[in-house]
């Protein structure tokens, strides 16, 4: 008969939560090790270690060094248990890939979205995912979920509310998604996706407060307060490539003038880049390395259009570090300098001196990965307590 009362059921499901966090953040570790470092008795240890490894989601490893006596056998995370999809919805493209539980990619898939209208970017994100998950090796938990990242303000019921470049409104991603793949979903601005992507596998994992820039066909950010997401109160925060820096400036399609995006986004550039023939972001980069000044004076010119912004953000925020990150990560060559340089200029002392500007370390792959994590951290949260 089982006499386990709720109480102690709960119990044995934080410690159990207790060990694999530690086997996930620490391992190999052995059976001594992890009592020691949870505080747990060693019994207990033992017992949890054993169904942790029934249940596929650690493993025994080699044996590891002994500190007289017998050699301990090591526990390692099992981090091919399971893979996660992330996926970066643009403006222009669908990106996914399929990462396993440490958000290691290991496999990718790209299509362009010729169209806008959200059905079809529907198909195309479905039939790129499915594409992905033919790929995925055999598992016990197979493909645990997907997080998606979109260039949009997503409420917190997965809704989609608006997307002046993709031109969508009330757009129910979420519910959408997960119909059409029949596997859990969740769904971020992708400005935030982005933001964790840096924190947990990027640049920004050494710093707790950071501002993540995605600088693409508009401008997000992604702020993290002392290793969390400040989401605002309803989610919506990050906005700021619609704030106004110039009052009587360029249209923007959110209904305002002079919004920074109209001056520092990856689309300010291309426009800019018009009169020289060049109509697409590789093209302009290409000419940059072979030395053309024309395309290297538009990326300076957006580099301190860009800087302004973010002596704003350093001011505001006072940052350890500010990462850039989406396409413009492609054009640091010939930016950084202008934007190091407005910077310096714009912001006050104190504030400039604590921040780094770097560029995404994951490069153009912040916000998938930050969309895999969110499938990755909700797999944990349901199947266990999360801490
Ligand atoms: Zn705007």
């Amino acid at each position: 008969m089982n006499t386990t009362t709720g109480d102690q059921y709960l119990v044995k499901k934080i410690n159990k939560a207790i060990v694999l966090d530690a086997i996930r953040k620490h391992g190999p570790l052995s059976r001594a090790q992890l009592s020691d470092l949870t505080g747990l008795n060693k019994g207990t240890v033992s017992t949890l270690a054993g169904e942790l490894i029934e249940e596929k989601l650690a493993s025994e490893i080699g044996l590891g060094r002994s500190s007289g006596g017998r050699k301990p056998v090591m526990l390692l995370f099992n981090r091919t248990a399971g893979y996660a999809v992330g996926i970066d919805l643009g403006v222009r493209y669908a990106l996914a890939v399929l990462t396993d539980l440490e958000g290691r990619i290991v496999a990718e898939e790209q299509r362009e979205l010729e169209r806008r209208d959200a059905d079809y970017a529907l198909d195309v994100l479905a039939a790129t995912v499915k594409a992905l998950i033919a790929q995925a090796p055999e598992s016990p938990y197979g493909i645990v979920g997907a997080g998606i990242g979109v260039a949009g303000i997503v409420d917190d019921k997965g809704t989609v509310l608006f997307a002046p470049n993709l031109e969508w409104e009330n757009v129910e991603l979420q519910r959408l998604v997960q119909d059409a793949l029949g596997i859990p979903v969740a769904i971020d601005n992708e400005a935030n996706a982005g933001a964790l992507g840096e924190m947990y596998y990027g640049a920004g994992k050494e710093a707790s407060d950071i501002v993540y820039l995605s600088v693409g066909t508009g401008i997000g950010a992604g702020i993290v307060i002392g290793k969390h997401l400040m989401k605002g109160s309803g989610g919506f925060s990050g906005e700021i490539g619609h704030t106004t820096i110039e009052t009587n400036g360029k249209k923007c399609p959110c209904g305002n003038k002079g919004c920074w995006e109209q001056y520092a986004s990856e689309r300010a550039l291309m426009d800019m880049a018009k009169p020289l023939g060049i109509e697409r972001f590789d093209g302009l980069v290409e000419a940059a390395c072979q030395g053309s000044p024309e395309a290297i004076r538009l990326f300076h010119e957006v580099g301190e259009s860009l800087g302004v912004g973010i002596a704003n953000i350093v001011n505001t925020f006072n940052p350890e570090l500010v990462v850039i990150g989406n396409q413009m990560t492609r054009a640091e060559p010939w930016i950084r300098n202008a934007i190091e340089r407005v910077v310096s200029m714009r912001s006050l002392p104190f504030h400039r001196r604590q921040a780094q500007i770097r560029f995404a370390s994951l490069d153009t792959h912040s916000a998938v990965l930050g969309a895999a994590h969110y499938a990755i951290s909700a797999f944990f949260a349901k199947e266990r307590v999360t801490l």
